[in-house]
């Protein structure tokens, strides 16, 4: 080791064509002797989104932390006590020497959302309301709680929120503050497609209108597209270093991390580009059927939410993509094929088996991952399943870790490979995408697909993530109704009437990227806005 590299030379870590040259500097910050170590920091850009892309376990939410003025960075003397005037003296003469002049003058007001708003109804006891009132600098509790359609759960305590709800309450808190600077620590965990569009559309507003300085960190593409002006991305070795690059466009920067290949930095961050292929929407699976099921209700007690579901099947060796809105019986829906519930009318045929992972993953026996997977399945650690499933899911690095220390991502994946490993006719996933970062969705969507088509497994996926599912499904159900009242499933369809039917919904039009393919939402009221609603064609544009 040349001792610059913390655990692992990065030259195998990752291929790194030359090596970065931050690495031969100090870092911002170091947690400690053979800690994770942050070189490079995003700089906040007065009146403006900035964006931060890149893995799980890379800095980004230690980088905000650090601009929030919640760590003190000690430019990895981390035997020293920090201090701000060898900080200061670090970045005289960057883009970043004004804002942490002001920070450390204590000029400057920020508010940050914290990335695990789990943690909330730990902190904070007692009703919604009384938390979002006591930070409203603003006067804006009514009108931002309207917006994101939290309204009408402002007066439950916070210890009875969805995690949506939670997630939303979380972001309003940050957003009623009368702050400089706002640092979201990623805003889409947990919403639906509606959900995020107009959380994102809430923070342009304020950079443009207001003139306040937006950060934000996202896995969302399609989300942290529409958000951010300009994007930093993040790259090294999880867990051991990180490197913030200087502000890229929105568009480069999300087009050169897909590619793998940064281009001012002159550093190759993957092997492989992750390429959103413009193939025509798939037709459909013609396999035979696997299931049919007919209409179906299901009602919660008396009047409290109505699922009516319309008659159709599921065919042989597909992936069917599910999605909707959050509260409109999608999981529901997934209990009621797996027998977990009972319809109020109509009967499903519960013969079939199925392997389920539900939306909030309860794997918390004090059990390692491996013994954990090993008890699912024999053919754990057989080449074959390192192959199709430990291998794509990054199992590798993870599993002599207890289940209960297991971050986010690491939990999920542990799941999704817990899904597949089973032996079952039918594999139901809700919500796979959640706490992965990009890079792990694209594996987790190559390992399901891959899985289904070598083993004749058909699986139904339901998820908020658009890129997920055009990646990922052969057909569509769509779901619509009024959230927490009446949930209506459609037929399952195929991708383009699916998605037309969806988007329809929601009012919102897709263009696909010139260079990559990758889909990017349009304007609202834009020229390609309007002339894709005329056509009916809100994804697959011509
Ligand atoms: P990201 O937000 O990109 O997922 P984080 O900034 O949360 O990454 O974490 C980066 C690395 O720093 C991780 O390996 C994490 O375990 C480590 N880390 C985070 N907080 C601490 C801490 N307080 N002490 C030691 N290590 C930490
Ligand atoms: P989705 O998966 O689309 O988010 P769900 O199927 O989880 O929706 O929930 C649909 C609606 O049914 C929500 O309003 C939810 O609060 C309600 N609901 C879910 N389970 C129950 C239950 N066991 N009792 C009463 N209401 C429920
Ligand atoms: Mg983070």
């Amino acid at each position: 080791s040349c001792g610059i590299c913390v655990t692992k030379c990065p030259f195998d870590a990752i291929e790194i064509i030359n090596l970065p040259g931050e690495l031969a500097e100090s870092p911002a910050h170091r947690y400690g002797e053979n800690a994770f170590g942050l070189y490079g920091l995003p700089a906040p850009q007065e009146g403006r989104v900035t964006g931060v892309l890149g893995p799980n376990g890379i800095g980004k939410s230690t980088a905000v932390r650090v601009l929030a003025g919640e760590i003190t960075p000690n430019l990895g003397r981390h035997r020293e006590e920090p201090s701000w005037e060898a900080v200061l003296d670090e970045y005289r003469g960057t883009a970043l020497q004004d804002y942490l002049e002001d920070l450390r003058g204590g000029k400057l007001d920020v508010a940050r959302k914290p990335q695990y708003v789990d943690r909330i109804p730990d902190q904070f006891d007692g009703r919604t309301i009384d938390l979002l009132s006591g930070v409203d600098e603003r006067d804006a509790v009514d009108e931002v709680t309207e917006r994101l359609g939290i309204a009408g759960v402002v007066d439950q305590d916070i210890d009875t929120l969805s995690g949506g709800e939670l997630q939303r309450v979380a972001l309003a808190a940050a957003l009623v503050r009368d702050a400089d600077f706002y640092f979201i620590d990623e805003i889409t965990p947990y919403l639906d497609i509606g959900q995020r569009v107009t959380a994102a559309r809430l923070i342009r507003e304020l950079a443009e209108e207001e003139d306040r300085s937006m950060m934000v960190i996202e896995h969302d593409l399609a989300i942290l597209d529409l958000v951010a002006d300009t994007v930093h991305v993040t790259y090294g070795e999880p867990g051991a270093f990180g490197v913030v690059t200087t502000p890229k466009s929105t568009r480069n920067g999300i087009n050169e991390y897909l590619d793998g290949y940064l281009e001012a930095e002159n550093m190759r961050i993957r092997q492989s580009a992750i390429r959103f292929e413009e193939h025509a929407p798939r037709q459909g699976s013609h396999g035979e059927t696997l299931v049919e099921y007919p209409a179906l209700t299901k009602s919660y007690g008396e009047g409290e939410f109505t699922l009516e579901v319309e008659p159709g099947e599921i065919r042989h060796n597909e992936v069917l993509g599910i999605v909707g809105p959050n509260g409109i019986g999608k999981s529901t829906f997934a209990e009621l094929l797996t027998g977990r519930l009972e319809p109020t009318d109509g009967e499903v045929d519960t013969r079939l088996d199925i392997a389920y992972k539900p939306q909030y993953i309860e794997i918390d026996q004090p059990m390692r991952v491996d013994a954990f997977l090993a008890s699912i399945t024999d053919d754990f650690g057989s080449s074959y399943w390192n192959t199709e499933i430990a291998g794509p899911l990054q199992l590798e690095r993870i599993m002599e870790q207890q289940l209960t220390d297991l971050s986010g991502g690491e939990r999920q994946r542990v799941a999704i490979a817990a899904c597949l490993s089973k032996d079952a006719d039918l594999y139901l996933l809700d919500e796979p995408s959640a706490f992965l970062d990009v890079e792990q969705r694209v594996q987790a969507t190559t390992a399901i697909r891959r899985y289904t088509e070598n083993n004749d497994a058909t699986a139904m996926v339901i998820d908020h993530d658009i890129y997920m599912i055009d990646l990922l499904a052969d057909r569509l159900q769509v779901f619509d109704g009024t959230p927490a009242e009446r949930g209506h499933a459609g037929q399952p369809v195929g991708m383009r009437e699916g998605m037309n039917e969806f988007l329809a919904n929601l009012d919102i039009t897709f263009r696909r990227d010139q260079n990559t393919g990758r889909p990017r939402i349009n304007k609202p009221g834009s020229q390609l806005d309007r002339k894709q609603k005329k056509q009916g064609e809100y994804y697959y544009a011509p």
